[in-house]
């Protein structure tokens, strides 16, 4: 339960004054629903008006703050030109107010002739006049305390202003309790870092015209977060690797047939990675292993080897991907594998299927089936392992730390192997995994092809339906992936449609296949299902085609708005192509002009098909929520650390926070309370039970 200090942080935002049922939606989709959400919502700018030139000396074209003697009223003659309003300085230098579409009587009691106001605006220069239009703000001279001399900026959603949301921020800091401290004394002294209410009044409050990242207080509040995401992960890695884990070192049978039956040759890369796994699995403790391997790497065969080595050991190995369709090729392709071998894996996805599925549940609670590969239902309740030594995770980025959690608890001591197909930065598996042991895979399997990749003007979409055309009647398969229209599935469906529709009329109707995300299962299946069997020629697909997807023939990949993708988006979509021995391409279709961003971005990815440079490249330019898709990744989204900016500060948070379980497993001094209240304070709730179990 959360402690109750931090109750008044996590109500509603709609508790706070002028927040009812109108605004409340607003500010949910600006920031969240609770006061806490708000407190994060830091300032993304701020604007000078400590700046009070006299007019004489003053730059044009900057944010300037006057105090006015009113002088002239002139209302507009037509109601096309301003309402002017002439105000003087000390040193009798004008100022031309400027306001267009505003009341009379308003601006009168406003501006009163004849005496003093304060005010502050953008200040220009116009012909041989000073000008003003529409000031920000317009006080008496003696409230001109009321004007910020620095105002902070928030990042705005439609129908909030900034005068708004300023107001409610104030508010809600004003509600924010002081928190005991959780940090060490000596770090808060070497970094000269004040305690977390200063903090947050002073990130909201910014004293300098260029506040920023890396501010004390920004990086004091970026430092709680950090601290709190990688204690969590300690813990949670804690209670993995504590209790006995266990030796499951196999015969080498079943891994030697298979090995002499592959149609290919290992890599030195998959050589490597599978006797590391072995080692590990082979050893009394528990295995905590990643396996990054770009798309196409060939990943599958080395988990496969581990999950044999747990049946020679007459235990049980799982298989666990993010999507039906994924699991059922998985399923396909081991099988296929698996043939030589004499032993079977099961297959345990969604709902249904009766008897079948009763089947699989017999056969792993009683141990009769070794393997066995599925989707999130691999951890459903009902699901039982006669003896469960191994569990594989693919595409781990979508899966959370609570769920990992759930299916290694299905057996003892499970050794746990996650792949991932993201190339991951160093600075993201800390943040994702804290300390994974690593296994690599550089290399591609011999003979592939390096993927020809085009930039194309949106203009010459005709062509390169034309090209299209060319390619499937040779024999080739595409993928055609839509745009993102906006953060709206039925929008970006919309022209999905369409576009498939226009596809269709052109390359005829029985070659093209569309699948999305509001598809169901079975449909979207079936459409895969029959472009795997090559009776479908194009697929087009909404966003992301389902990550993982191995269709060996698909030898051409479009992606429409590529410039709207981000670099680590459009790597993994160019992966799905190039798998074959066919030579592949991609077409990155933009629409100019490209900006200078979007061009280096796409300009990097036709020059390389090195999945770690794009993915540093990906992590530089738009940070970790966006790299790996925050909707549907497992990652925790930052609110205030930037890993960009604050990669020092996870390194000392790492390593602190190995430290504070050493010397205080229980977290129960007053240090170790404080600690506590932060991890609620970051949702990091999975840890907080785990603490006592040691
Ligand atoms: P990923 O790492 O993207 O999951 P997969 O395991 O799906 O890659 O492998 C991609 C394809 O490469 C599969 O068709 C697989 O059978 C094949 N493959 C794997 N290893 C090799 C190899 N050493 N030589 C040739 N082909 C391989
Ligand atoms: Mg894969």
């Amino acid at each position: 339960m959360r402690p109750s200090i931090l109750f008044p942080l996590f109500a509603s935002i709609t508790s706070l004054k002028g927040i009812g049922p109108r605004l409340g939606p607003l500010y949910k989709r600006l920031c969240g629903e609770h006061i806490v959400d708000l407190l994060w919502h830091l300032p993304s700018g701020v604007i000078d008006r400590s700046y009070r030139p006299e007019l004489k000396y003053a730059d044009r074209d900057r944010v300037a703050t006057l105090i006015l003697k009113i002088v002239e009223h002139n209302p507009p003659r037509t109601p096309k030109l301003p309402y002017r309003i002439v105000g003087v300085d000390e040193a009798d230098q004008q100022v031309v107010i400027n306001y267009f579409n505003a009341k009379g009587d308003y601006l009168s009691k406003l501006y009163p002739t004849n005496k003093k106001v304060a005010v502050s605006g953008f200040l220009e220069r116009y012909r041989a006049n000073w000008n003003m239009n529409h000031p920000d703000y317009v006080v008496p001279e003696e409230k001109i305390s009321e004007i910020p001399r620095f105002e902070p900026v928030y990042p705005l959603t439609e129908g909030l202003s900034g005068k708004m949301l300023r107001k409610t921020i104030e508010q809600a800091v004003s509600k924010a309790s002081d928190l005991p401290e959780w940090h060490d004394l000596h770090l808060l002294k070497r970094e000269a870092w004040k305690g977390w209410k200063e903090s947050l009044l002073a990130a909201h409050n910014p004293q300098f015209p260029d506040s920023n990242i890396d501010s004390k207080e920004r990086r004091r509040l970026a430092y709680d977060e950090l601290l709190a995401d990688q204690l969590a992960l300690a813990v949670i890695r804690r209670h993995h690797r504590a209790g006995s884990g266990r030796a499951t070192p196999g015969t080498g049978a079943l891994r030697s047939k298979l090995a002499s039956s592959l149609p290919f040759k290992l890599t030195a890369g998959q050589e490597q990675a599978i006797g590391e796994i072995a080692g590990d699995m082979k050893a009394p403790r528990r295995m905590l292993r990643l396996l990054q391997g770009d798309v196409g790497s060939g990943k599958t065969i080395v988990a496969l080897m581990a999950m044999l080595q747990a049946a020679e050991s007459g235990a049980q190995a799982a298989l666990m991907a993010p999507t039906e369709i994924l699991a059922k090729q998985h399923h396909a392709r081991i099988s296929e594998f698996l043939k030589p071998l004499g032993i079977e894996i099961g297959l345990l996805i969604g709902k249904g299927r009766g008897t079948e599925r009763q089947a699989v549940l017999d056969g792993l609670k009683d141990g009769s089936l070794q393997l066995v590969v599925g989707t999130h239902a691999l951890f459903q309740d009902e699901v039982a392992f006669k003896d469960l030594a191994l569990a594989v995770v693919d595409e781990q980025h979508r899966f959370g730390v609570n769920e990992r959690l759930r299916l290694s608890d299905k057996g003892k001591g499970v050794d746990i192997l996650v792949m991932t197909a993201t190339p991951i930065p160093r600075t993201l598996t800390l943040t994702a995994y804290g300390d994974m042991d690593v296994s690599h895979l550089p290399d591609k399997p011999a003979g592939r092809q390096p993927i020809d990749t085009r930039l194309v003007n949106m203009e010459r979409l005709d062509e390169v339906i034309e090209g299209v055309k060319r390619q499937i009647t040779g024999g080739a398969q595409a993928y055609w992936v839509c745009p993102l229209v906006q953060e709206s599935e039925s929008l970006d469906l919309a022209a999905a449609t369409d576009r498939a529709d226009l596809l269709a009329a052109k390359l005829g109707a029985a070659h093209v296949g569309l699948v999305h995300g509001q598809m169901p299962a079975e449909a979207r299946d079936r459409v895969m299902a029959a472009f795997l069997a090559g009776s479908i020629k194009l697929l087009v697909a909404t966003t992301v085609i389902e990550v993982g997807v191995d269709v060996p023939n698909a030898s051409l990949m479009i992606v429409e708005h590529a410039e709207r993708f981000g670099l680590s988006q459009l790597h993994q979509l160019r992966g799905r192509v190039g798998r074959g021995a066919m030579k592949s391409n991609c077409l990155l279709v933009y629409q100019a002009p490209l900006g200078a961003v979007a061009k280096a971005r796409l300009t990097m990815l036709r020059e390389t098909e090195d999945g770690f440079r794009i993915a540093e490249e990906d992590l530089r330019l738009r940070g970790p929520g966006e790299m790996l898709g925050t909707r549907q990744s497992g990652l925790q989204e930052f609110r205030m650390a930037d890993l960009a900016a604050h990669q020092d500060l996870l390194a000392m948070a790492h390593d602190d926070a190995k430290v504070i379980l050493n010397n205080d497993s229980d977290l129960n001094s007053a240090r170790g309370k404080a600690l506590r209240v932060l991890l609620y304070l970051f949702e990091r709730d999975a840890a907080v039970p785990l603490l006592r179990a040691g």
